[in-house]
């Protein structure tokens, strides 16, 4: 197994903290970023806001001189604003776009400088599956979702050949503050939908993501991977 320098955004709570969990236990250097509170003990904590170009630099800046330039990113930093298309303000669709889309993009942006020097990067973004299955109440965030897959897919053209891959993980219900957020009716919605018949825990993502960023996977580039109990088949 090869170290590697990891940087996780939104790291100080829910799938964010759990995938800095997985890489600390498998060893590798890692930072994360939050607006507030702190990823788990053995991570560097860096301010940001992903939203904040200002603030990623300055990020960014920390965790070079800490930990020495980011070979892995996963860009994981991500909110919800649901609401019926006739009811979404224009604030609320563009705030989730800018964080979610628009957020990765600043992320990525950043990372694949040093990447490219390096000739080695794996950035895993972090989508969901209704950004292909579609979702009633979440057209800001679906279609923030389902971009990720042509960034992914254009960084891969892009980056290719420079030993970099990125790759899209499209979680289904994972238990985190999202999800515990959302009407218990909707709740029992999903779970009769997911052939697994559960929901899954955030280290669940985390594992899939850290074998993605590893050596083994050196050859997946632009792929899809679900981690939804079958929920979004057919994708
Ligand atoms: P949480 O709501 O538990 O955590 C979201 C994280 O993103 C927090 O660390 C939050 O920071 C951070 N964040 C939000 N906005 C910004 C911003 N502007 N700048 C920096 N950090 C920000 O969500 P989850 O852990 O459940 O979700 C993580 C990712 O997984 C998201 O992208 C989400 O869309 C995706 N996902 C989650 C699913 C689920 O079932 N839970 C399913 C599919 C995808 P802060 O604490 O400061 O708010």
């Amino acid at each position: 197994m090869t170290v590697r320098t990891v940087l996780i955004t939104g790291g100080n709570r829910g799938i964010g903290f759990a995938l800095a969990e997985e890489f600390i236990a498998q060893g590798h250097r890692v930072a994360v970023t939050a607006r507030s509170g702190e990823g788990p003990a053995g991570s560097l904590t860096v301010r940001a806001d992903v939203t904040d170009g200002a603030s990623l630099d300055a990020a960014y800046a920390e965790v070079e001189s800490k930990l020495g330039p980011v070979e892995v990113l996963i860009a994981n930093a991500g909110i919800t604003k649901d609401t019926l298309v006739m009811r979404m303000t224009d604030e609320e669709f563009d705030s989730v776009v800018d964080t979610n889309l628009g957020g990765t993009f600043k992320v990525v942006k950043r990372a694949v400088k040093g990447m490219l020097k390096a000739r080695f990067g794996r950035i895993v973004l972090i989508s969901s599956v209704v950004g292909l299955y579609g979702s009633a109440g979440q057209v800001n965030y679906s279609s923030s979702k389902s971009a990720l897959v042509g960034m992914a897919r254009s960084l891969t053209r892009e980056l290719g050949a420079r030993g970099i891959t990125a790759n899209v993980v499209a979680p289904g219900f994972i238990e985190t503050d999202m999800t515990a957020a959302l009407p218990e009716e909707q709740q029992e919605q999903y779970r009769k939908n997911i052939p697994a018949g559960r929901f899954a825990q955030p280290s669940e993502v985390a594992k899939v993501c850290a074998w993605l960023a590893s050596d083994d996977a050196g050859y997946i580039s632009g792929a899809v991977i679900p981690v939804d109990g079958g929920l979004g088949m057919g994708h």
